[in-house]
């Protein structure tokens, strides 16, 4: 099938030439050449399975590590957001599909008195995004706490992935393959609401203390490299402050980089390299990007 024939046949829930930039905290970037945001698990199988396989494919969450580029993404963006149900089992196991917001899923086990997910709260994603990312804050990230995975490849087959298949490091996985997470199953422990939400509160407390808030920002732009802290590395570069056009290394948080009205991904993407350059002069250290930059420059 060619693409119009099949654009025509999933009319519904696909969008073309749609802009991205309102689908990721960046709100940078350019247009999604086929934009398509399932509902439900059936219906992204019957159109990945229908779609050309020379098709690219890319997913996106909720864009909170996502610097789109500013000619966009060709072929098929699959946004998750609206695949995005919880639920808990009688053992205490709870299941969150991969569009659900993390800050969700931490509010629902603390609902279940289930404690074991608390950092979630401060983490901007969704599961599918987290789990790719295997994000992480306050000590604890995705691999400590998920069992596994049910995935779907780009062919539309299903698999189950346990969490040791995944191969879960710091801000990474290593899974072969191209693979959209469908749902995940977290293990928790019996803890008290109260308790729960006290520990939540310090989480929000201290987010709210270190980073910017209300600002459109992709977090941590850089890995922190082994024993090092990357906003220090940035700092002592004399690159707080830093601007370029709208794009400007937040003064709070210099790992962070903030869109201040209009910037272009150029600008953010411009930015993050000469600070690399300038991290690199003063102290030898080579920074890899934690955002991932998707798209055409
Ligand atoms: C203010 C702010 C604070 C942040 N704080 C933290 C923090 O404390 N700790 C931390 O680890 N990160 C942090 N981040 C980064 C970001 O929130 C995490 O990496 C998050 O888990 C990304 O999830 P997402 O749904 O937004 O993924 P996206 O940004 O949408 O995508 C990220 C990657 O995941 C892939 N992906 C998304 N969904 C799926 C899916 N269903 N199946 C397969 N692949 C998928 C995408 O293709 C892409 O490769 C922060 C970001 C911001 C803006």
């Amino acid at each position: 099938m060619n693409i119009n024939a099949f654009k025509n046949k999933f009319l519904d829930n696909i969008y073309t030439e749609h802009k991205l930039a309102k689908y990721t905290w960046f709100g940078a970037g350019g247009n999604a050449e086929i934009l398509y945001i399932p509902e439900e698990e059936i219906s992204l199988e019957k159109f990945l399975k229908e779609k050309p396989s020379e098709c690219n494919l890319f997913t996106i969450g909720a864009g909170s590590n996502l610097l789109v580029r500013d000619n966009g993404i060709n072929g098929i963006t699959l946004i998750t957001n609206k695949m995005n149900k919880i639920s808990i089992d009688e053992d205490g196991i709870i299941t969150a599909d991969c569009g659900a917001v993390d800050a969700e899923v931490a509010r629902f086990a603390r609902e279940h008195n289930r404690t074991g997910l608390e950092f979630l709260i401060g983490i901007p994603g969704t599961i599918g995004g987290g789990i790719k990312m295997n994000s992480g804050a306050f000590g604890s990230e995705f691999k400590d706490v998920l069992i596994d995975v049910k995935a779907i490849s780009h062919d539309g087959e299903y698999k189950i992935f346990s969490n040791k298949e995944l191969k879960m490091e710091y801000r990474k996985i290593g899974l072969k393959g191209k693979w959209i997470f469908l749902s995940a199953r977290f293990k928790s422990s019996y803890g008290a609401k109260e308790f729960i939400r006290e520990k939540m509160k310090k989480i929000i407390h201290s987010r709210k203390a270190s980073q910017p808030s209300g600002v459109k920002t992709g977090g941590s732009t850089f890995k922190n490299p082994l024993g090092k802290k990357a906003w220090e590395l940035i700092d002592q570069a004399g690159c707080r402050g830093l601007k370029n056009g709208d794009a400007m290394i937040s003064e709070k948080h210099c790992n962070f980089i903030i869109n201040l009205k209009k910037a272009s991904a150029q600008q953010i993407e411009e930015l993050a390299q000469n600070v690399k350059q300038k991290v690199f002069e003063n102290s030898g250290i080579k920074l890899t990007w934690e955002i991932e930059r998707v798209g055409n420059k």
